[in-house]
């Protein structure tokens, strides 16, 4: 089995997308805001601005939602987008 020396998660189809992750240079704590108010917005935007150039955008989101992330920044969003987006794939069946 191989794994990811950083995170110790075995690299599988479904998460081979960090490979190319903008993030992999990126402190992890810029991803991980305390809050939603005060720095954390400053925060939230630098990390969404990484997000937005990375090649991994798509599958990462896809990610956080499949596996229920409940904090941090994943794939360009925020935990309560995140959670508008699952409220919106309960109703409808789809995201978009
Ligand atoms: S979309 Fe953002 S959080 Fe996800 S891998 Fe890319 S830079 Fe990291």
């Amino acid at each position: 089995m191989t794994f990811v020396t950083d995170t110790y998660s075995p690299v599988t189809e479904e998460t081979n997308w960090r490979e190319n992750a903008a993030c992999r240079d990126t402190a992890p704590d810029l991803f991980f805001p305390i809050g939603s108010t005060g720095l954390a917005i400053e925060q939230i935007a630098a990390a969404k601005t990484v997000c937005d150039g990375c090649p991994a955008k798509e599958p990462c989101l896809q990610f956080a939602l499949d596996t229920n992330q409940d904090s941090g920044i994943w794939g360009g969003s925020t935990e309560d987008q995140r959670r508008t987006i699952r409220r919106q794939i309960r109703l409808t069946g789809t995201s978009r």
